[in-house]
Order: C-alpha cells, then structure tokens, then sequence
C-alpha cells in the first residue's frame, strides 16, 4: 500500500521542478511503479489536487476556518499563531508544516497514514450533512493531523483545499499516462475527455493498454467534455472554411449537458458539475418530453416577460441549494437544446446533419424545452440576418458550425466558431479584496484580481476591481468570499483562489504596483463567471498581447 509519507515525499521532489517533461517523466515513472489499483486511482487524483472528479456530487464541504480549528487542536498553537504562519509563507500547507514542527502538544499514538485511509476518512467526512458536521468534522481532521508528520501536513492541507501547487495540470498526468504505459496521448486524451476521470483512466491503461482505453465508451450519468467554440474572424471565412454553414443563435446562458435514461436525469454544467437539483422544473420537462435514453447538449437561459435576463441570473439558479421553488418564480428558465451525443448509443462519431435529425426526433418542443432553431446556407447576407436577428432579440450573437463535423468533446476547433458584438473582456481570479467603508463596512467591495502565468501556474496580480457591482451583487459576493478568507490585515483579505471575475476595462497600462508588471485602467466587474475554473482564466500572455494591440488600434 502506498503510503502518503511516500507520496509527499514525492511531491516534495516534483515542487521544485519547473520543466513540464522533466516533470512528465517523473511523474510516469511514479505512477509506473504503482501495482495497486486503488492506489494508483488516488494517486493521480491527489497529483492534481482532487478527490473526487469534477462531476462527483460529494465534496469535503472544509474550508480554510475548519482548517485553521483542526490545525489548533493538532498542535495546541493559537489560531493567532496559525495566522502569522500564512501571513509570513503565503500559504496554508506550508503554515501547517511548520505549526506541526513547533508543536507543543505531545503525541502518543501515531497511526500511518496512506492514501487508502486518507480516501475512507475523506469518504466519511463528504457523507456528514447536517447538524454537529462542522464539529465532527474537525474532530477527523485534527486526528489526521495528528498522524502527520510536518511534511505529510503539508500536502493533506493542499490536498483538501484542492490547491497542491506542483504545477500539475490535466495535461501532465495525461501525458505521463501515455508515457508510463506506452500509449498514443490522443487515445489518453480521447478516453479522458469522455469519462473525465484520469484515475480510472489510469487504471484501464495500466491493466489494459490500447486496447481497453478504446473501448470505452460514454456512459449515462458520467458527463463528457463539451465541445467549445473558436472566434470567427469573419462570416467570409466561416463560408469559406465550411461550405455551408450551419447557424445558430448565439444563446447567452449557461451550457448544460442532461443525461436521461427513463428514470433518472443529471444535468451537468460546463465544468461538469451536477447541478440536477437546481433545475427542478427542466427535469420535470425533460421528462414529459424527451425520449428517454439519450444525451443532450444546450444553453439555459433565464427569460422573463419573454427577454433574455443577464447570464449571471443563470449561475444564481446553478448556485441555489435550498428554496429552489422560491428561486423558480423569480428567475424562470428555458433550455435551447443544440446537440445530442448519445441516443441509445453513442451519436458523438456522426456529423452534426445526422445528429440534427435525431435531436429533432427526441425532443417534443414544450414550454421550457426548446430546440435551437437552425438554418443551413452559404449566403454571407442570410448568415448576417441570423445574427442581427440573435442581438435584437438580446442574446448574444451567432454559432456558425460546420454540418459535416463530428461532436468532439473538449475540443476548441474550427468546425464551431462563434460570432459576437466586440468587447474584449479579461477573466481574472480573485485573489484579494477589501472591506468598505460606511454602510458597506460589512460588505466584500473591492476585489483584488490576478491573470495565471499557464507554465508554472503561478497567479500575478493586475489590478483591484470596485465599481460595476449593484448592491445585491455585493451582498451576494460577500457570502460566497467568506468561507474563502485564508486571513485578514486590517480591511485587506486574502482569499483562496477559486472565483473567476470577467472585468472590462479602459485601457491596459504597464506598472511596477501589480506582480504581472501590468495595471487595468479603470476595470469594472461584469460578471461572475462562476463556469469557469481557475485554470481557465486569462493568462499573462492574453494581457500582454491585449497591451500591444492597443498600439495597433
Ligand atoms: P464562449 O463561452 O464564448 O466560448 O462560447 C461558447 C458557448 O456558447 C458554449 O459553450 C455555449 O455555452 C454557448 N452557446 C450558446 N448558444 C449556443 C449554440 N447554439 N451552440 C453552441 N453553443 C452555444
């Protein structure tokens, strides 16, 4: 079994690498050497900083504050103390390591910890809901503490906050899958992108190679990556590109995916989370009106008095746990379904024509589900009246795609390219922010933001955000920032990084004050893009380049 004093060690080596092959390499050779199947599952999960995949309902449900209250127990060191340790490291993992090297509380009996237990006692503290969970809770975590040994401390903290900082992505453990078992990537890639679980792909390649990676197939109920689209540069070379081009409009919500066997529906969102629960009355239509057995593609939008309400309305409804219904009447949604990629059996390998007649078949238009209306031409004039047509009735834009092209999920290609009113926005991740003043003392109403340096995955400060937000936006934010404060210094917070902010702005100035050596003129908050991860923000070549292009302008 493998423990996770070795699995930290392990960590500890690969912290300190910056190359992605040379951490490739290691990393293969890693996992190489694992026989045990579960342990190879969780040792690839735990790489990246999950436990469950993105699609999983159970989450740990710990933030920093039951951190910080089990860390207290395990050492007997004040929360003040712990504090100082985040102030002076930058980071919780390390202010753990070290509170458990200054330790005063002394320990009899030490249990080893390994990544199969680790698994049980994280099982168990995902199952607990309810009154006394907190308390229960924290009792776990401080007794795994206790086992740790600083450098174990270190990595268990990360590991729960999602947050390992070894600068290993997805396309790393993919890539070092290939190489361990000797496998073409893209058969990695392809077997990743449909079960969105790279441990078990781990698994299938180790124990079965090529052959058992082709085999699979997409299941119900395990989402699959959706396909996304590219920027058009012009409709003139969309017709040229594609012939005839299939249009859309451009539908500006929130991508779901509804799986639908004949008794049960999940709905996942676009970064595959299940978000069933939230959407009561589209599993009801769903239900009535779908024929069972199949996977959908499609766009939610909140409508009220027939017009589109903004987007973020959307996410609110995604967000909601309790008082759904209440929810329902306020904010009213309908699902325009675009794609099907499974109706009986996998549809994703036909072209879109063939997958149209089938999602034309399935679907019995009601009132909240809709088919999105298409049309197929190669007259640029008709493609523009589309689109206008699309913004007067206040969506988005357009979807030109290719109706010849295979469904391929995860990826980003020319065979759907999206047509939209310019304005270039950043998306950034909140890293800071600020108390206000007045009336707004208990209000969150500055956000400091940062773009991701993608190779080392470090993120650089550009610039603080406070104006764009109406108050409900701001009461809103405050609680969902809260359970994220790693520690506070006089009206500053520092957060966990986890939100995404998309921010207009002015202009983009360079400046000594922010870490990326730019300055936002101006920023101002649109929205937040709850869809996207962290990992998705902008990067600090997008920013560069958007600074050089104001000169071209
Ligand atoms: P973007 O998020 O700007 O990359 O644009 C792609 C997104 O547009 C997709 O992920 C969908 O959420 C959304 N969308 C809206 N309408 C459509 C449509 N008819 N076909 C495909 N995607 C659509």
């Amino acid at each position: 079994m493998l423990t996770f004093e070795e699995f930290s060690k392990f960590c500890n080596v690969i912290e300190k690498i910056s190359s992605t092959l040379e951490l490739t390499a290691r990393i293969a050779e890693f996992i190489k050497k694992i026989d045990d199947d579960k342990d190879l599952y969780n040792a690839v999960l735990f790489l990246m900083g999950r436990i469950y995949p993105p699609w999983d309902e159970r989450e740990l449900g710990v933030g920093v504050g039951l951190i910080y209250e089990s860390i207290r127990i395990a050492t007997g060191l004040s929360k003040r103390k712990i504090e100082d340790l985040v102030k002076e490291t930058g980071d919780l993992g390390k202010a753990c390591e070290i509170a458990l090297k200054n330790k005063t509380q002394l320990t009899l009996f030490q249990e080893e910890l390994t990544l199969q237990s680790l698994r049980e006692v994280f099982d168990a503290i995902s199952s607990l809901t309810g009154e006394g969970s907190q308390k229960r809770k924290i009792r776990m975590l401080a007794d795994l503490y206790i086992s740790a040994s600083p450098l174990e401390a270190r990595y268990l903290t990360r590991l729960i906050l999602g947050e390992m900082r070894l600068g290993v992505g997805e396309g790393i453990i993919r890539d070092a899958i290939a190489k361990a078992w000797k496998v073409n990537v893209d058969i990695v890639e392809r077997a990743y992108m449909i079960t969105n679980d790279l441990g078990r792909v781990a698994v299938v390649a180790k124990n079965e190679g090529k052959e058992g990676l082709e085999k699979i197939k997409i299941e119900m109920h395990i989402p699959v990556k959706m396909m996304l689209a590219q920027v058009a540069e012009s409709i003139d070379e969309a017709v040229r590109e594609m012939g005839n081009v299939a249009v859309e409009w451009k539908f500006d919500g929130s991508r779901i995916q509804a799986h639908w066997d004949g008794e049960r529906i999940t709905i996942y969102s676009r970064r595959l989370e299940n978000v069933t629960k939230a959407l009561p009355e589209i599993v009801d239509e769903i239900k009535a009106n779908v024929k069972k057995g199949v996977i959908l593609d499609g766009e939610v939008i909140a409508v009220k008095n027939g017009k589109p309400m903004p987007f973020q309305n959307v996410l609110r409804r995604f967000r909601r746990k309790y008082e759904v219904s209440k929810m329902m009447e306020k904010i009213p949604l309908i699902v325009y379904f675009f794609d099907v990629l499974y109706y009986n059996a996998e549809t994703i390998d036909l072209p879109l024509k063939k997958r149209r007649e089938i999602l034309l078949s399935v679907i019995n238009e009601s009132e909240r589900i809709k088919i999105a209306k298409q049309v197929i031409t190669n007259d640029t004039k008709e493609i523009e009246r589309v689109y206008k047509e699309a913004l007067d009735a206040g969506h988005e834009g357009a979807m030109l795609k290719n109706p010849s092209s295979l469904y391929i999920p995860g990826k980003r290609g020319k065979n759907w390219l999206k047509l939209k009113a310019v304005m270039e926005t950043l998306d950034l991740i909140v890293v800071a922010g600020e108390w206000g003043e007045g009336k707004r003392s208990h209000l969150i109403s500055s956000y400091e933001l940062a773009c991701i340096d993608p190779v080392t995955g470090k993120l650089q400060t550009v610039g603080k955000v406070a104006t764009g937000f109406t108050d409900e936006d701001l009461e809103e934010l405050t609680e969902l920032f809260k359970p994220l404060i790693e520690y506070e210094e006089g009206k500053k917070i520092v957060f966990q990084p986890k939100y995404v902010f998309e921010v207009a702005y002015q202009e983009i100035q360079k400046s000594p004050k922010y870490e990326s050596g730019f300055a936002l003129r101006f920023p101002r908050f649109v929205r937040l893009r709850d869809d996207k991860d962290v990992d998705e923000a902008d990067t600090i070549e997008r920013v560069a380049k958007l600074y050089e292009s104001q000169f071209k302008r």
